[in-house]
């Protein structure tokens, strides 16, 4: 079988490939990427900033509208605690994640952050943002402190699937102005997408890969929709795709996705891991390079629930730590410390 195309139709017969004929895609998957980024996987610490989000998606826990969540914001001392955590112990690289703000307390924040992190870690430590849509200005500060990359997923590259998910106010526009922006001001630009979305087609998420790949994207996190019962999308919890079957689109996902783009870096994600217990070396073992043990202190980890029985959130750091070891080793993986990880080349757009 032949499993190279850019065709959308050929696509979404890969993606649907189910048992031997999908082991085949996947080990082809695992040949590419050990053949074009090796058999290493990169560490990038997440600490989860801040809950508060001025945005309503309708999938997400953490939207302004839930009133059900306990809302934080890490004090400074607790993210450097994090970050020199991660240091010390040679993740080589952290990210920031946040629900989105655009005030100026929190842009200034942001940026004593980086530039602490900067300092303490002798700009050693390489910084990931996930902080939502910005201005070209804020973006263009926090790069200056010092992070190097950005996170923006697209959610979904299909205008009016993306306005069935986001009320009014959030535009699918704005957050393609983000990510060109980003890539303007010189960030290793990472995006993605979910799967498994209720109203979500095969064909819309072979359209999505070729999306990614078109906007020339550096990295990617893609990952499963998983429900949150304290979201609208809630009530159509009917229409999505079973566990078996998002795992199965998922793994195929991420493989066509490493056939497309063979020297991105791609996150197995904490998504897959909740979906399914394996999800996470199953990832690793056919085409992701990156992991991100959750380093938020203990405590304020079960209030960034963006879905329903997420994983590790009664693990220390140091548990999250030890529990990637493992899934490194049983993926046939070698673990890369001390070391950025930097994607191979800069992504070209092609849009
Ligand atoms: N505010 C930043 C942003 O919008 O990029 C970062 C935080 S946001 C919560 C991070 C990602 O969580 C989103 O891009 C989305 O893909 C994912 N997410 C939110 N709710 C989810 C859900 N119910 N299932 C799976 N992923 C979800």
């Amino acid at each position: 079988m032949d499993f190279k195309t850019d065709n959308p139709q050929e696509i979404v017969k890969l993606l649907s490939l189910r048992g031997e004929q999908a082991e085949a895609l996947r080990r082809e998957a695992r040949k590419v990427r050990l053949r074009e980024v090796g058999d290493k996987v990169y560490l990038r610490g997440l600490i989860e900033l801040s809950n508060i989000c001025t945005k309503d998606c309708l999938y997400c826990g953490i939207r302004k509208s839930n009133p059900c969540v306990n809302r934080y914001t890490l004090t400074p001392e607790e993210v450097l605690q994090a970050a020199d955590f991660a240091h010390k112990e040679g993740f080589g690289s952290i990210v920031l994640q946040s629900g989105e703000r655009r005030d100026e307390a929190f842009t200034c924040l942001i940026e004593q952050l980086v530039r602490e992190i900067m300092r303490q870690s002798d700009g050693k430590l390489g910084i990931t943002l996930s902080l939502g849509e910005q201005s070209e200005d804020t973006y263009r500060r926090w790069h200056e402190a010092g992070a190097i990359r950005y996170l923006l997923r697209i959610e979904t590259s299909d205008p009016a699937l993306y306005a069935r998910l986001h009320p009014a106010g959030h535009s699918f526009e704005e957050r393609l102005d983000c990510l060109r922006r980003l890539r303007e001001t010189g960030y290793y630009v990472g995006s993605g997408i979910m799967i498994g979305l209720p109203f979500q087609s095969t064909e819309q998420v072979a359209r999505d890969l070729l999306f990614l790949k078109d906007l020339g994207v550096d990295m990617v996190g893609m990952g499963p929709y998983l429900e949150h019962e304290q979201t609208p999308l809630w009530e159509h919890r009917h229409l999505i795709p079973s566990k078996k079957e998002r795992y199965e689109l998922n793994l195929n996902a991420l493989a066509v996705l490493r056939l497309l783009m063979p020297h991105i870096n791609m996150a197995a994600t904490t998504a897959m891991g909740t979906l399914h217990p394996d999800g996470r070396r199953a990832s690793l073992y056919t085409a992701s390079n990156v992991l991100m043990p959750n380093i938020t202190p203990t405590l304020r980890r079960k209030d960034y629930s963006l879905y329903e029985n997420k994983i590790c959130i009664y693990d220390s750091a140091q548990d999250s730590f030890r529990n990637i070891i493992k899934i490194i080793q049983e993926a046939e993986c070698s673990l890369r410390l001390f070391e950025q990880g930097n994607p191979l080349h800069r992504g070209i757009p092609n849009v």
